[in-house]
């Protein structure tokens, strides 16, 4: 099947079966060629319904997850987005086809060095990649309006509330995998923070000091 058949299916029996219904989320997750983020999957894996490896122990998300938290982000070409977790750079090019600029950092230098090489390659410029901490290495380009976490930390960091814009919001998964995630929406009004549980998730551990 060519790749834009296996997209389609994709969304439609994956994404719009679920309930994902942003035409823009849906239009993106329809362009970015997920195989070419995992060259070591066979391409009709890399549009299957589950997460997958992308080496050092990491995983990319399912399909559904990436469109789910880029929905529940509100993502929009005014945005400035932050993402923690660049693994191969998938969810970054997602994105960044909905947000004005993509900021992504990925705690695993060769990871880092491999999405930033895809992104440039297959033409996404408006994302910057960062090795280091995600929680903390972007800071300086902060207020941001959307921040999506794709590793699961104990509890919420409160480094990543002082980042968020006025109306900002934080998509996290939070807890742990023995325990079990849930993936919480944050938004931000004025000197509040508004969360709310969205569902049940499994997320590798977000690592660094702020993810106790
Ligand atoms: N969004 C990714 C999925 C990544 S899996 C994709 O589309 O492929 C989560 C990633 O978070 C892993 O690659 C892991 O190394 C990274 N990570 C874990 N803790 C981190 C931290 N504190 N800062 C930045 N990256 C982190």
């Amino acid at each position: 099947m060519a790749f834009e058949e296996l997209r389609e299916s994709m969304v439609t029996h994956q994404i719009e079966a679920r309930g994902v219904s942003d035409m823009h989320v849906l239009a993106a997750m329809r362009a970015v060629p997920r195989h070419a983020f995992v060259p070591d999957v066979a391409p009709e894996e890399a549009y299957a319904d589950h997460p997958l490896p992308i080496g050092f122990g990491q995983t990319i998300s399912q399909p559904y997850i990436v469109a789910y938290m880029c929905e529940a982000a509100r993502l929009n070409p005014d945005c400035r987005a932050l993402e923690i977790g660049t693994g191969c750079g998938y969810n970054a090019a997602v994105m960044s086809l909905l947000a004005g600029h993509v900021y992504t950092a990925e705690i695993v230098p060769e990871l880092a060095k491999r999405a930033a090489q895809t992104l440039e390659e297959l033409g996404y410029l408006n994302v910057s990649v960062k090795t280091g901490d995600g929680c903390t290495i972007w800071r300086e380009e902060a207020p941001f309006d959307a921040i999506i976490v794709t590793a699961a930390p104990a509890h919420i960091p409160d480094i990543l509330l002082t980042q968020l814009s006025d109306g900002g919001r934080l998509v996290i998964p939070v807890g742990s995998l023995f325990m079990g995630q849930e993936l919480l929406l944050v938004e931000r009004k004025g000197d509040e923070y508004i969360r709310q549980h969205k569902m049940l998730v499994s997320f590798v551990p977000l690592r660094g000091p702020e993810a106790e």
